[in-house]
């Protein structure tokens, strides 16, 4: 997974790309520039940067200050004593452990800078260097610096170097409300430089668009992080180089991966993370860049989960910079289609990749990695996308027109009873079965049926508030009405994922014969009916169970229209298990409320006779309680949806 990224990074490799990579993202009010004129010493305020965004953040070059000890030398920051102080002289200071920059003009403004506008003291830390703000002018001729700096300055010997730091920044800062016309200055403010200087006369302006800044910055970071580097072989390119680790500063998720277990760490403890994953410099900034490019271009950020896509190469050399952009347009496309866009794909991908999904959820500014499931095919996403499209179009047959019966990974998680907490939603367990689903492994009946009864369980009694349903399309926001229809096609949808997984061979349906039954049943004037029960490759018993819920839906329906809006039939049926007592019990009942509303008719005699033949020939299979409910509420619903679909009673049912 982590050479996917590294080769990502190979390819988008530009003079900037590492910088932009690894931009801090925090908001800020404003920045401010100082612009100093050290052919005039006069300085001037720039700032039209009110609430930054992301390309002003790009053109001030703002990657955070440095943690540790050392100068903080950097000349945009969010500490204005730094650039008072430590800034300037810092980045003369590395500058000298660099071998880019010996004739370069940025440098020697800075050295001018240094050398002129600076009082050296006889601290040995960070005031070694102080701004000499009495040699500045503000644009109007008068002096920054006030009285108080002024007299501080003249007797630097005896006043804390702190205490005169203090001074220099209040009367900037008071420079700077002045110039930009502001009583009070917000909390989150960035300042940055830009210096001029006539140098052989030509104009030099040093500031973070400069050139040399960008490629200082690169420097900077790697040659930093290499800095402990030792001799190794480098985890990507396997060449034997100087290697250094992940470090967590500029890394947001690979910062997990590990190395003895392929893959993430499980939980995020610093303490978890990578500890010998060493690479080398080159790769180093090929993942520093192509993990910025699945953050910020690979994320699909659903309501309900975040999700990144880390590809896999098989072929190293199947992507180009060409065709690049319409290579990862096409996976998010396939991604999203899966999900939750019905739609058909602009793109045709060769399946010379596998792709790693990253389910992440963020709390505040850390994200924290829920689940990933490793090494898909794309052709596998394939197969579920064709079997989606299978199942829409018998829900549609069944059914109608209606966009419920598309089983996106998102429809699913309506599936199961998945809990939440005021907007958190705990999404491992449906992460889990997704795993199970991508994988290809065997579901558990047993289980999948527990879940679709407590599920129904929540429709019912209209549980909403601790569960994520409440946010499902159709689920109606207000919940006092008597609404069985979220219900319905709840149970409808629970079926196409049954017939889904089985078309996978993820479930195991034995179908099964009793000849006698079977044989009443294919004479029954009912195509639709026959084809669902068929269509479902139910059991006998399951079918007998099925068509008691088909007759439960007959009764309900009737006394729905004649006015018992909760239908009281629907008291009848135990929503937490029905063991085969209580099948019967419901079946005797079933034959009385039939006569008592005059329904039993010859359709509905038939049926009867034909879910008591398959209930009696199998009572040894009416075991599993959960099965039971699951298989008559699967026929209420079908009966029930279908009384609405022909429209003979109104949707509101
Ligand atoms: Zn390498």
């Amino acid at each position: 997974m982590i050479r996917g990224v590294s080769e990502i990074g190979k390819l988008l490799k530009s003079e900037n790309s590492l910088i932009d990579g690894i931009l801090k993202s925090d908001k800020y009010d404003y920045a401010f520039i100082l612009k100093i004129n050290l052919d005039t010493y006069q300085i001037d305020v720039f700032s039209n940067f009110q609430e930054l965004d992301k390309n002003q953040i790009k053109k001030l070059k703002w990657i955070g200050n440095f943690k540790g000890s050392g100068y903080q030398a950097i000349i945009t920051t969010d500490k204005l004593d730094y650039l008072i102080t430590q800034s300037i002289p810092g980045i003369l200071a590395n500058f000298k452990k660099m071998d880019n920059f010996k004739d370069s003009k940025f440098k020697k403004v800075l050295e001018i800078f240094l050398k002129e506008a600076f009082i050296t003291t006889n601290d040995k830390k960070y005031y070694k260097y102080i701004l000499d703000i009495r040699k500045f002018r503000k644009v109007d001729g008068l002096e920054i610096a006030s009285e108080e700096t002024k007299r501080k300055l003249n007797n630097i010997k005896n006043i804390e170097l702190e205490k005169i730091v203090e001074s220099i920044r209040k009367d900037i800062l008071g420079y700077i409300k002045e110039r930009v016309k502001l009583n009070e200055l917000p909390k989150k403010l960035l300042f940055s430089l830009e210096i001029t200087k006539k140098i052989d006369n030509e104009e030099v302006v040093v500031s973070p668009e400069h050139p040399d800044y960008a490629l200082y910055l690169k420097n900077l970071i790697v040659q930093e992080h290499f800095k402990s580097s030792k001799e190794g072989i480098c985890h990507i390119c396997r060449s034997k180089n100087n290697i250094a680790n992940l470090d967590t500063k500029y890394f947001k998720l690979l910062k997990f991966y590990i190395t003895d277990k392929k893959g993430f760490a499980s939980s995020f403890i610093e303490e978890n993370f990578t500890k010998n994953f060493g690479v080398c410099r080159d790769c180093y900034e090929n993942l520093l860049i192509g993990e910025n490019f699945v953050l910020s271009n690979f994320l699909l950020n659903y309501k309900e989960v975040k999700l990144y896509i880390f590809p896999e190469f098989l072929y190293y050399n199947s992507i180009t910079k060409d065709n690049f952009e319409i290579w990862s347009k096409a996976i998010k496309d396939k991604v999203n289609v899966i999900w939750e866009k019905v739609g058909e794909l602009e793109y045709y991908l060769e399946n010379n990749f596998l792709i790693n999904l990253v389910f992440a959820t963020s709390d505040g500014s850390a994200v924290k990695i829920d689940k990933v499931i490793y090494d898909i095919p794309l052709s596998r996403l394939d197969e579920l996308i064709n079997v989606q499209k299978e199942v829409y179009i018998h829900g549609e047959e069944f059914f109608g027109l209606e966009k419920y019966w598309n089983l996106e990974f998102k429809n699913m998680l309506y599936l199961l009873p998945i809990r939440k907490r005021k907007d958190v939603i705990e999404i491992r367990e449906f992460l889990e079965f997704l795993d199970n689903l991508i994988s290809g492994r065997k579901f558990d009946k047993v289980w999948l049926f527990s879940k679709f009864v407590d599920t129904a369980r929540i429709h019912r009694y209209k549980n909403y508030d601790n569960y994520v349903q409440s946010n499902a399309p159709y689920v109606p926001k207000k919940k006092d009405k008597i609404d069985d229809k979220p219900f319905l096609i709840f149970i409808l949808q629970s079926n196409l994922l049954l017939y889904y997984l089985r078309i996978l061979g993820q479930i195991e349906t034995k179908g099964g014969e009793c000849a006698m039954c079977d044989e009443l049943l294919r004479n029954v004037d009912n195509k639709e009916l026959l084809e669902y029960v068929d269509f479902l490759k139910l059991e006998p018993v399951e079918r007998g169970l099925f068509l008691v819920g088909y007759l439960v839906a007959k009764i309900g329906t009737k006394q729905y229209k004649e006015g018992s809006e909760d239908k009281p039939i629907l008291s009848k049926i135990n929503f937490q298990s029905m063991n085969e007592e209580k099948v019967k019990t419901l079946l005797n009942e079933i034959l009385e409320k039939l006569r008592q509303y005059k329904i039993l008719d010859k359709y509905n005699e038939t049926i009867y006779s034909i879910a008591k033949c398959y209930l009696d020939g199998n009572r040894e299979k009416l075991k599993d309680g959960i099965n039971n409910v699951y298989w008559i509420l699967s026929g209420y619903a079908y009966g029930t949806y279908k009384a609405i679909v022909k429209k003979e009673v109104k949707d509101g049912i």
